[in-house]
């Protein structure tokens, strides 16, 4: 194949059709699922009551600064519910909205390895009752993985379709991370993805682009760090404020500069020509609904960023993996 060729699985109306085989110029993690599970598959949020160190003050207090957990459901999911209910409405709208028959259960809400293992397994297992489930997605940080839940990770793996750990490191810069309150290390990321890597969990990375004064060379470090350690996926996210948030309250003191649409979408053109092309990507941008919103404005247009992007790589003639070291070598 050539390497800026990424197949998309062709709809059920294509194949009917006969329609030519498409493809795109990155490595999208959705053309993936579909692939290995013959149709759609969606994500369902789930708020499993799982706290984080961060908020409850073991680490600190009230979060890191860009963070509304209360917002990162779906507007039509609602965290109150049992597990089994929560999943079975997200399932429900999945089906109406996508057509999606599977699902995916995305423990999601603060951090999905802050407890015993007994409490994590006891909560992931409702989740797996549901028919439509083919797999477990965690998210969690650095600092709340260790031998013992790596573990019982790594049974997950082994045991279900589907599995994969999201690990937040957000920034190779210590200082940023700070300025963000994240009450953790870069090192701390590097020793999760050594216990996870040991264990065989895939990993998706979780990076925020767009510091304030950070340059594309600082953000291209924080994408080559989560690429070297071996991360199976990307999420890449633009640095924005959404209201109720420390941030918001920081930008309203003193607003910082945050990135426009072409300013971002350069960046990431850039950065993905350098990702391996095995590397799925999760994620290009965030998305807050407007009415979430403090800044920039264009974060609560996805879809017209998304459309954009792919017209400017078909513009530029570049694809995933076109600078990296292995496509290199290759050309
Ligand atoms: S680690 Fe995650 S859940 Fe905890 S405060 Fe930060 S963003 Fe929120």
């Amino acid at each position: 194949m050539d390497a800026r060729l990424f197949p998309i699985p062709p709809t059920a109306s294509e194949k009917l059709l006969g329609k030519p085989p498409r493809v795109r110029r990155w490595n999208s993690f959705k053309d993936r699922l579909i692939e290995r599970f013959g149709g759609v598959v969606y994500k369902v949020g789930v708020d499993a009551g799982f706290d984080c160190p961060n908020r409850d003050g073991t680490k600190g207090y009230g979060g890191c600064a860009y963070c509304s957990q209360e917002g990162s459901l779906s507007p039509h999911q609602d965290p109150k519910l049992a597990i089994a209910e929560q999943i079975r409405k997200g399932r429900d709208f999945a089906k109406r909205r996508y057509g999606a028959d599977k699902s995916i259960a995305y423990f999601q809400a603060f951090t999905n390895t802050y407890a015993p293992v007994e409490v994590m397994r006891e909560r992931f297992e409702q989740a797996l009752l549901d028919e439509s489930i083919v797999g477990l997605s965690v998210a969690t940080r650095p600092d709340c993985v260790n031998d013992e839940n790596v573990a019982y990770l790594h049974e997950l793996r082994e045991r279900l379709p589907y599995f994969t750990v999201e690990l937040g490191l957000q920034s190779a810069f210590q200082n940023r991370l700070e300025w963000v309150n994240r009450q953790e290390t870069v090192e701390d990321y590097v020793v999760a993805m050594e216990k996870l890597n040991a264990a065989r969990v895939p990993v998706i990375t979780h990076v925020i682009l767009g510091f304030p004064n950070e340059t594309y060379d600082d953000m291209a470090e924080t994408v080559r760090l989560a690429d070297a350690s071996g991360t199976h996926g990307i999420k890449l996210q633009m640095l924005h404020v959404i209201r109720g948030t420390k941030l918001a309250w920081l930008y309203g003191k003193e607003p910082f500069e945050l990135l426009s649409a072409e300013a971002y979408g350069d960046i990431v053109v850039r950065l993905i020509e350098r990702l391996r092309p095995e590397i799925e990507i999760h994620r290009i941008t965030g998305e807050t609904e407007s009415s979430k919103l403090v800044a920039p404005a264009w974060v609560s247009q996805k879809g017209r960023f998304f459309d954009w992007f792919e017209r400017e790589l078909e513009r530029r003639d570049t694809w995933q993996g076109r600078l990296s070291a292995p496509t290199a070598s290759r050309t």
